[in-house]
């Protein structure tokens, strides 16, 4: 595996191995790598021909310093990850290589509802981040494929919709979300979770089990409700529990049965904040 810190040192190198943007697999991530990132890999080994990771930290998609500021960093085990699952290049820049010209932009991406609800309601000017973020990313790799992970359900749907116009060239690709065995969608966040915390982290998928197996025809609202005090009982402080359609993330208060939906949970153990989501 290569590593690259400089923006042009990657984009020549990717454009002197002439390798066509078709078969380039991207890989963005924001390190502490756990095996629901090296699946967004795998994916990639199979189907391209070049891999490239990156890792960067982005501070604009964080609405909390916080946050931020405790992000966990496990640097060389991620290098040591990515090099065994077969990555081929990784990114790996600074700040100022990534925002040349400071981090405020006059670019805002017209996300429409999509930032006014759920992710976008809770953390503010988030998606704007991500967007800034990946729009620079694509721009210096140039993919013909983007790896992302269905964990971040609404991510995925904000970068479908800024990259169709601004990259129609790059598909994107969307990879299961990898669990532990008790349920618990892998994180870069549980590394913070301790052991009495980690107990109470699975009982946001065990909600999602829960809305999946009563989720019937008619009115969805108790369902959600019941979700919510339950994890409310079990401690955890809620952000929200929704029920959505699929496609457009729209709450859907009644279920006419033909309407694929998705239920969307974000909350905190203690001042650990996690999201998970589940089709139903
Ligand atoms: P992050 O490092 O959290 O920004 O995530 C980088 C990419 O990995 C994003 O596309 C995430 O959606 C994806 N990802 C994070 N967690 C998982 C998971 N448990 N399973 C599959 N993909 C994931």
């Amino acid at each position: 595996m290569i590593i690259f810190k400089k923006a042009e040192d990657i984009s020549r190198f990717i454009r002197e191995k002439s390798v066509a943007a078709n078969i380039i697999g991207f890989v963005p991530t924001m390190g502490a790598l756990h095996a629901g990132h090296v699946s967004l890999v795998d994916m990639s080994k199979h189907t391209d021909a070049l891999t490239v990771g990156s890792i960067f930290v982005n501070p604009t998609q964080f609405n909390d310093k916080k946050d931020f500021d405790k992000y966990p960093s496990t640097i060389e085990k991620d290098i040591d990850m990515l090099e065994k699952a077969g990555c081929d290049l990784l990114f790996l820049p600074g700040l100022t290589e990534i925002y040349p010209g400071g981090t405020k932009t006059e670019t805002h991406y017209d996300l429409g509802y999509l930032e006014t609800i759920l992710e976008g309601k809770y953390r503010p000017g988030h998606f704007q981040g991500v967007c800034q973020v990946v729009d620079r990313l694509l721009d210096i790799v140039q993919p013909g494929r983007l790896y992302l992970g269905k964990k971040d359900y609404q991510q995925c749907m904000v970068l479908k919709k800024m990259t169709a116009i601004k990259y129609p060239n790059t598909a994107i690709i969307i990879a299961p979300t990898m669990r532990e065995p008790d349920g618990l969608a892998m994180s870069s966040r549980n590394m913070r979770l301790n052991e009495e915390e980690r107990k109470l982290a699975v009982k946001i998928s065990s909600a999602l089990s829960f809305i999946k197996k009563e989720t019937r025809k008619g009115y969805l609202e108790d369902i959600k409700e019941r979700a919510k005090q339950y994890l409310v009982a079990e401690g955890l402080k809620v952000d929200y529990v929704e029920i959505a359609n699929a496609s457009t993330l729209e709450p859907v208060e009644n279920n006419n049965g033909n309407t694929p939906l998705v239920a969307l949970i974000a909350a905190f153990v203690n001042d650990v904040r996690l999201i998970d989501n589940m089709l139903l």
